[in-house]
């Protein structure tokens, strides 16, 4: 009978609390990661949609509208009108926007962004771990 634990007792033990904690992290930070839905900024030129932009993916730049005289910018993964040739200028002063529903307008270029929130599709372990069962 031994009266006490083991050096190579406590390794394994620490080894497998380790590693437990080690899926768990990885789990968790997927999981975080797929619950997070994806800023879309949808831009409309003439009542229609131009183009779609994921805030959340795309790196800091420029984009320019054809047919239109304003540039959009991207920057910290917000949106605004820059450079604008209108007369008002509203769609300037609107700023950097990046908040679900939040519209900037650009009246007389006929440009708007449109805010919305993409979900991302949840994975669905129920049906991977019944596939491996069966
Ligand atoms: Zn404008």
């Amino acid at each position: 009978m031994r009266k006490f634990v083991e050096k190579s007792d406590f390794f394994i033990l620490l080894i497998i609390i380790s590693f437990i904690f080690m899926v768990w992290a990885i789990m968790f930070w997927y999981g975080s990661k797929n619950n997070q839905s994806d800023t879309i900024a949808v831009i409309y030129k003439n009542r229609e949609i131009y183009d779609k932009i994921n805030l959340t993916q795309t790196e800091d730049g420029f984009i320019k509208i054809n047919g239109a005289n304003v540039k959009l910018q991207i920057k910290d993964n917000k949106i605004a009108f820059v450079d604008a040739v209108c007369f008002d200028k509203i769609c300037e002063n609107t700023g950097f926007i990046n908040n679900t529903s939040q519209i900037a307008v650009c009246a007389p270029e006929q440009v708007a962004i449109v805010i919305t929130s993409e979900n991302k599709q949840p994975i669905n372990t129920e049906n991977e771990v019944d596939a491996v069962a069966r």
